[in-house]
């Protein structure tokens, strides 16, 4: 945590966050899993791309799934994996509005190649009242920023071209020290920078008739989690286990499913929501708060204290019996999708 001149006001060694994971914090960049994932399904599992689904209907025994382009198609179950904004949760559960709880914040992250300064294996962030910078080293010489700020900070009204949004994050960031003018000035050359609400998902169901959701479409706990990923592949892990256990009644599969993670990924939002004033505070007694909160972490006893809940899973993952076998199964990178009558 530094000031606006760069100075170290805050901070703590990332030995603290391993010690209090178990050693079972890992660092991975979310391609990498995607591409493992898509590897272990090589020749295995169909895979469509540059499609979509576009309507289900559901006979309580089969799902009937139309396609924006491919043909039509009927399935046992629909499982809807396509992130905080999916469009499975809207056909078959509705609106996102309803499910929707917007945490006041926005964030925006993109990779620079080539910044300077780096510092290799450290997290560096700056923070003003309502906004948040920060910049970590990544592979081959890349740089990842995140610039969280509360909504106050944006517009009233969003733009949705790429070129305002950089205009709003301008304004909003272009007051603060530190290296803002530079980042905000690598800012515009970068194609495609993320910017998106701050939310989580939060649902009474995740499961109707022969569609289910999981991930981030099931309950999205928002970034400020720092754990969305391996939630969403211990619920993917949790629903295959009991479509396995319970074979043909999916039913009882699928209530098996929400009644076993549904608890542990609900504790993992509201750790989540309470985390948020720590990261954007309001006010600069906030921001001098939290920095020196951080400087608290590197005595014994504290980490356990200010964050120990944050990182006990209370939860034990059921053994299906089957996760040996498909971990043998060496990650094929070079899989190929096949393209399927008509998509691309
Ligand atoms: C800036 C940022 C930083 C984060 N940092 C971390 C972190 O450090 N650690 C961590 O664990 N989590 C982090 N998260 C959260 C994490 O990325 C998500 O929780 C996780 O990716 C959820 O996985 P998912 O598979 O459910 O959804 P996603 O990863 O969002 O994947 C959904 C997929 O569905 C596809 N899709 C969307 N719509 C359709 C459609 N109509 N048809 C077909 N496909 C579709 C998308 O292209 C995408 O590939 C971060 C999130 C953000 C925004």
């Amino acid at each position: 945590m530094v000031d606006s001149d760069g100075r170290t006001r805050g901070g703590y060694p990332s030995r603290v966050l391993q010690n209090l994971a178990n050693e079972r914090i890992a660092t991975l960049a979310r391609g990498d899993i995607a591409a493992a994932i898509h590897g272990l399904l090589d020749g295995r599992v169909e895979t469509v791309l540059g499609d979509s689904i576009a309507t289900i209907e559901d006979d309580g025994v089969r799902a009937h799934i139309g396609f924006e382009h491919g043909p039509h198609r009927e399935v046992d179950l629909v499982i809807g994996a396509d992130g905080l904004h999916s469009k499975i949760r809207q056909i078959a559960f509705g609106t996102e509005k309803q499910f929707e709880h917007p945490m006041g914040c926005h964030v925006a992250s993109f990779e620079v190649a080539g910044y300077r300064p780096r510092d290799e294996d450290l997290y560096v962030a700056h923070t003003a009242p309502g906004r948040y910078v920060a910049r970590f080293p990544v592979r081959d010489d890349k740089t990842l920023f995140f610039m969280l700020l509360r909504d106050e900070y944006l517009p009233d009204s969003l733009p949705a071209s790429e070129s305002g949004r950089k205009a709003a994050l301008k304004d909003a960031f272009s007051s603060m020290g530190w290296e803002c003018p530079a980042i905000l000035s690598a800012l515009d050359h970068v194609d495609g920078v993320y910017f998106d609400s701050i939310s989580q998902i939060r649902m009474e169901g995740w499961t109707k008739g022969r569609v289910a959701l999981i991930g981030d479409a099931a309950a999205c706990p928002s970034l400020i989690a720092g754990e969305g990923a391996g939630l969403a592949l211990a619920e993917a892990y949790v629903l295959a286990g009991e479509i396995h256990t319970h074979g043909a009644d999916l039913d009882s599969a699928l209530k098996q499913y929400e009644k076993r993670i549904k608890p542990y990924a609900a504790r993992k939002q509201r750790y989540a929501e309470s985390l948020v004033p720590s990261f954007v505070p309001k006010t600069a007694l906030g921001v001098r708060a939290r920095d020196f909160a951080t400087l608290l972490m590197r005595l014994p006893m504290f980490p356990r204290l200010l964050m120990g809940r944050y990182f006990r899973d209370a939860m034990e993952l059921p053994e299906y019996g089957i996760a040996h076998q498909e971990t043998q199964t060496p990650p094929n990178n070079s899989f190929k999708p096949k393209p399927l009558r008509g998509s691309a």
